[in-house]
């Protein structure tokens, strides 16, 4: 037998080549388990020709190592083809170990197609040598060199399979997995060559690939090809993490946008996009599933005069704080949205139809509650109409109509409390319509009239003026108050002409009086926030003085409390030209708008209107007469009038004297009659008086 020896440094290199062809091969598989789509099989293939040049050229580099006492060569053909077997091993391992699962005997099949592969690329690389005789091989080497190429196969598999996510110490472990990877391909190689023995005289047929250089040219190309795949790898990962942190970013950017276009800003609540998709969303299930559920429309009382009184800021804490309190009280399943100032919805899931009162009373009862808004204990209330699904509209539109006129029905039925909708709201709400219509061409028609309702000295029990309350005369509807079309005027801003008319007509009316000897009168009229804020308002009432030739301290503007502390600088500079022409201003509604009482102090009022409400309840509820006695005070200490209105009995008239307000006003009084019976009333108590005297 002819004895081979080996260059020590080629083996050397050898086994630092299938190393890093290791490296390379975990740091791939790595890759294909992040990539996405095409990157996916442009890095298998990729892969599978470095992989593979790196293990073929750790072969070749080993036979290169070998040496003979006769020359030796290699045929082209057979070394490109275990060149080929060494790529289409590579390329199989890469896909085996980046399917999602890899169970044992997929496993064992793998590492015995890659552990044949790498040994057939050994083995045909060696009769690539075209030995003559044969190269005989010792059988249990030969066997030896089998097992170990598919064991080490196994354990490739195994490790780039459990490496190819990112674990910590990523590095590290696939250094010492490299390692013992290339160690285990190393040993396989060379168990082969001990496997193989040249009898004696053998010459070596092959020509093409010899000579000196071989070795550095296949290690160079080599070393190149994995050192690129490697860089490239590198950068890709970064690349990929940059991007990956860039989609971070923008999903979360988009989430934030998304919060925004959902959700009311100032509360955080879902707003109307996002409920008309819950409401989609709960009318499917209950079709599908059965079931009910309430769509309730929450609107609160008396927002806008703490809006008015304390400013935006502190309207804008209550409306949190009662959103925040509604929201705790909820079942996850529901919804509750804000839709607009003051108008929230409660989309509720119910077992049955029977409980949505129970919700509801629930919900009105906790905005009942005191809510300290800074350093304020603000007590509102809420007025919620409810439709149910099924049952009170088919689409989403009709529902929320729905609620929403059962929500005004709640509002007239006097607030705090709640209303179901019924088929008769709906034609309310097309009554309205035609109203709002009806309304436009009131002026023109001429068909509202004045009601005059008297005031008394409270001491003496003379008349000293009378109260303007406007009417319509509609023509298919009758005689309507004022309750029934002013709010609707506001809205609309109808009411700049109508008041403009009941002014003129006021002082109309009022010089009429002078005339017949009541010059020491005055008559109220009252003022909407509209006009109060309408920039015509002080020429008007100068017109109206002069065009009737009327004194101004005939004439009491009356505005309510939440009128006149809106925008209290502009309402200063207004009151403040009126007063300065000698009009008496009047304070209406009194102790309903939160004023302050600094603010009050600055106000050039002359009169105090004590609410009907305190009024009403005087004689059973002792808060309410605790609280007139402190407005009377107030007003004594401020120099101003206090009239109480709403006089209804005996009683009230009495203690609301004893309390030492200056006029009463009320039905049990006189009621707001028009001028002929007014003054008919007035004659009628003069010429009683007369009697008594006589
Ligand atoms: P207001 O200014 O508080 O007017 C007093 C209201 O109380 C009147 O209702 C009057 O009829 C009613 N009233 C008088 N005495 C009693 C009583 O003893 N008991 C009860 N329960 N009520 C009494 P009216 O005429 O329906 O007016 C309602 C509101 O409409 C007025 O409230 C006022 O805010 C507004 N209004 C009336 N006329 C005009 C107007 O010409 N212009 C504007 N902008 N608003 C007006
Ligand atoms: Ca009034
Ligand atoms: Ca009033």
């Amino acid at each position: 037998m002819l004895i081979g020896s080996y260059s020590p440094s080629l083996v050397v290199i050898s086994l630092c080549v299938a190393m890093l062809a290791s490296y390379t091969a975990l740091d791939l598989v790595g890759r294909i388990a992040t990539a996405r789509g095409r990157a996916v099989y442009l890095w298998m293939a990729g892969g599978s020709l470095s992989m593979g040049i790196g293990i073929w050229s750790m072969h070749f580099i080993g036979m290169l190592a070998f040496s003979l006492p006769i020359p030796l060569g290699y045929d082209l053909t057979l070394t490109g083809l275990s060149l080929l077997i060494a790529v289409l091993s590579s390329g199989f391992a890469l896909w085996l170990v980046s399917q999602p699962r890899l169970p044992l005997m997929q496993l064992a099949f793998g590492a015995l197609i890659m552990g044949s592969g790498i040994a057939t690329m050994h083995y045909t690389g060696m009769a690539a040598m075209r030995m003559s005789p044969g190269i005989q091989y010792d059988t249990v080497l030969f066997i030896d060199s089998l097992v170990i190429a598919i064991g080490a196969s196994a354990a490739a598999l195994y490790i780039a399979f459990r490496l190819r996510n990112a674990i910590p110490h990523v590095l590290l472990a696939r250094s010492v997995a490299s390692v013992v990877m290339g160690i285990a391909i190393v040993g396989m190689h060379y168990t082969g060559m001990a496997a193989a023995m040249f009898p004696e005289g053998s010459v070596c047929g092959a020509s093409g690939l010899n000579g000196k250089g071989l070795d550095y040219m296949v290690l160079i190309t080599s070393l190149s090809v994995l050192g690129i795949t490697l860089l490239t790898s590198v950068l890709d990962a970064r690349m990929e993490a940059r991007t990956a942190d860039l989609a971070n970013s923008l999903r979360l950017a988009n989430r934030e946008l998304t919060q925004l276009a959902l959700h009311d800003n100032l509360t955080g609540l879902p707003n109307r996009v996002l409920l008309a998709d819950r409401i989609a969303q709960a009318m499917q299930m209950v079709d599908e599933n059965g079931g009910c559920f309430a769509l309730m429309f929450i609107d609160l009382d008396g927002f806008k005069p703490v809006n008015d009184a304390f400013g935006h800021h502190m309207g804008d804490e209550l409306l949190r704080a009662v959103a925040l309190r509604l929201r705790g009280n909820l079942q996850g399943q529901d919804t509750l949205a804000r839709i607009g100032g003051d108008e929230f919805v409660l989309l509720v899931a119910l077992r049955e139809p029977n409980d949505a009162p129970t919700v509801a009373a629930r919900q009105v009862a906790l905005i009942s509650q005191v809510f300290d808004v800074g350093e304020q204990s603000l007590q509102i209330s809420a007025s919620i109409g409810i439709a149910m699904y099924p049952g009170n509209g088919a689409d989403q539109h009709a529902l929320l109509m729905n609620a929403d006129a059962a929500m005004y029905h709640a509002k007239s039925a006097g607030k705090n409390g709640y209303s179901f909708f019924d088929g008769s709201m709906n034609t309310n709400a097309r009554k309205q319509l035609q109203l709002l219509q009806d309304l436009r061409l009131a002026v023109e028609r001429k068909e509202f009239r004045l009601f005059y309702q008297p005031k008394f000295d409270a001491a003496t029990g003379q008349p000293v003026g009378a109260e303007a309350l406007v009417r319509w005369e509609h023509p298919e509807q009758g005689l309507l108050a004022p309750d029934s079309f002013i709010g609707l005027a506001e809205k609309t801003g109808l009411i700049i002409s109508i008041g403009e008319w009941v002014l003129d007509e006021a002082c109309r009316q009022m010089r009429q009086w002078v005339l017949e000897g009541y010059g020491h009168w005055r008559i109220a009229v009252n003022l909407s926030a509209l006009q109060f804020c309408h920039l015509g308002l002080v020429d008007s009432v100068a017109a109206a003085l002069s065009r009737h030739q009327l004194a101004a301290n005939n004439l009491t503007l009356e505005i309510t409390e939440s009128t006149a502390m809106n925008d209290a600088d502009a309402s200063m500079s207004v009151l403040r030209q009126l007063s300065d022409m000698g009009v008496d201003l009047s304070i209406d509604d009194f102790g309903t708008g939160y004023s302050s009482l600094m603010y009050l102090k600055r106000l050039p009022a002359n009169e105090l209107k004590i609410d009907r409400g305190f009024v009403r309840d005087l004689e059973q509820d002792s808060d309410d007469a605790a609280i007139v006695s402190a407005i009377v005070a107030l007003g004594q200490a401020l120099g101003l009038r206090i009239v109480a209105e709403g006089v209804e009995t005996d009683n009230q008239q009495n203690f609301l004297t004893r309390l030492g307000c200056d006029a009463l006003q009320g039905y049990h009084l006189g009621h707001p009659l028009p001028a002929e019976h007014f003054m008919a009333d007035i004659h009628a108590a003069e010429a009683h008086q007369r009697v008594a005297q006589a």
